[in-house]
């Protein structure tokens, strides 16, 4: 007998979009079956609606801190925040500290989440000090389920850059230990000093965060980390990549045949910089940052052509009131904004509806190509039989505002403010349950795991 069907709805399937029901077994997906033939215990009518793999978003800060203030999401909120916007996997990172171990804060990470989480999650390792001691522990990490580490190769200040020497030797030993880099690309020296010359001369606007972060600067790094994968053959995966340049090095590695992919994010696609002009414009502080509308075109570009792979929201909820708190000066206000929940309604309209990219691509956005690039293609990222039955059902015609009240969380500002959207979810199911129904969470605190990864897959490039 079976569990559950999705009936009726237009499925998009990795050969296509067509109409079919989606016949459900316990935690996996038993078959596709003609529209209206499917039997099971429980049916879930899709009339009208799209059926799509539940979204993999493998970029999010959920509970962290700053100035003393936490973020609002931890990993029961934020995962139900997640699984409102149709997304039922996320990747989330976890901290080494300077001179501590990778695998105590590896496991510090899964003990905050594993209790609470409610929905699949895997962790990037943050990686702050290489020393013999950590590089040692990476085929241990890589044995608990780790396959990607994570470098930001600015932020000193914060104890989290990671300069170049060590850098090439960390990518030495992953490549060997079968572990990718994911990057936070930009040039650290360049910024420190516009940044120095900024505040010197008292501009503080926040316009200014933009104005000395100037594209060279994503450039170079991006640049100089496609080098470094290209000498140790270490996979590398470049995060929030804004800069329109950096696509024509991300493309140029890829035919090249390097083991090298991109994203971008929700908020570049949503917003140009513009946004640092509004009377709120604390709020669109996000790192790299907002550039020109001219810009924005190359990203969608690129996103047609599938030159980038993802679309990912880089979620972290800083309310209001603490992005409020450093709005005195552009160099003092928390780095970047929420987008969880927003990321499948705003990809969804400014995508397909407004006609940018095609439905399949967006599912291979937000869904397939994330959970390939992530080692679980095997098991999340399609509709099909003995995959995981997570799954989002989105409506494609009625409209809603987006907004603070549209919002799960209480953050108190929502950057995408005032934008009529489409492709609600109404319902979202995960391992086989409908754990969202029109916005109302069903499920429990708890019900996530934690994934243990596989080598990565890399899409091809057409
Ligand atoms: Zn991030």
């Amino acid at each position: 007998m079976n569990d559950l069907v999705i009936a009726n709805g237009t499925v998009v399937l990795p050969e296509g979009p067509r109409l079919a029901d989606v016949v459900i077994r316990g935690e996996t997906i038993a078959g596709i079956v003609d529209p209206g033939t499917g039997r099971g215990a429980q049916i879930v009518d899709a009339t009208g609606r799209i059926v799509l793999p539940g979204g993999v978003d493998p970029h999010v800060h959920l509970m962290v801190g700053f100035m003393g203030q936490r973020s609002v999401y931890d990993f029961e909120s934020g995962g139900i925040a997640a699984l409102r916007g149709g997304t039922t996997t996320i990747v989330d990172f976890a901290l080494q500290r300077r001179g501590g171990s990778m695998l105590a804060g590896f496991r510090h990470r899964r003990k905050q989440a594993d209790p609470v989480v409610t929905l699949d999650y895997g962790l990037h390792q943050i990686v702050t000090d290489v020393n013999a001691d950590t590089l040692g522990e990476l085929a241990a990490l890589r044995a608990e389920g780790v396959a990607s580490l994570k470098v930001y190769m600015i932020y000193e200040e914060d104890g989290l850059k990671v300069e170049d020497g060590a850098l090439y030797a960390l990518m030495q030993q992953a490549a060997k230990d079968d572990l990718m880099l994911v990057l936070h690309a930009e040039n650290a020296g360049i910024i420190e000093r516009l940044r120095a010359e900024a505040v010197a001369a008292g501009h503080t606007h926040p316009r200014w965060h933009a104005l000395t972060r100037p594209p060279i600067t994503e450039v170079e790094a991006i640049s100089r980390a496609i080098q470094f994968s290209g000498d140790t053959g270490c996979g590398i995966h470049i995060l929030h990549l804004v800069a329109g340049d950096g696509v024509a090095l991300i493309e140029a590695a890829r035919r090249k045949g390097l083991p090298v992919t991109a994203e971008t994010c929700t908020h570049y696609l949503a917003l140009t910089d513009e946004a640092l002009e509004r009377p709120n414009a604390h709020e669109f502080v996000a790192s790299p940052p907002l550039r020109s509308a001219d810009n924005q075109l190359v990203l969608w570009d690129a996103l047609r052509r599938g030159v980038l792979n993802a679309v990912t929201s880089d979620e972290v909820s800083y309310s209001a009131a603490a992005k409020a708190m450093g709005a005195a000066s552009f160099a003092t206000i928390a780095n970047g904004c929420t987008g969880i929940e927003a990321r499948l309604p705003v990809l969804y309209t400014l995508g397909v509806a407004e006609g940018r990219i095609s439905l399949e691509r967006f599912t291979e956005l937000f869904s397939t190509w994330p959970a390939q690039i992530f080692g679980f293609g095997d098991r999340k990222g399609r509709i099909a039989p003995s995959y995981d039955a997570d799954l989002v059902v989105i409506d494609p015609q009625a409209k809603r505002t987006i907004g603070t009240a549209t919002d799960y969380g209480a953050i108190g500002y929502n950057p995408y403010e005032g934008m009529e959207l489409t492709g609600w979810a109404t319902e979202t199911i995960y391992r086989g349950q409908v754990v969202v129904k029109d916005g109302t969470f069903l499920g429990r605190a708890g019900q996530g795991r934690f994934l243990h990864r596989v080598a990565p897959q890399r899409p091809g490039l057409s």
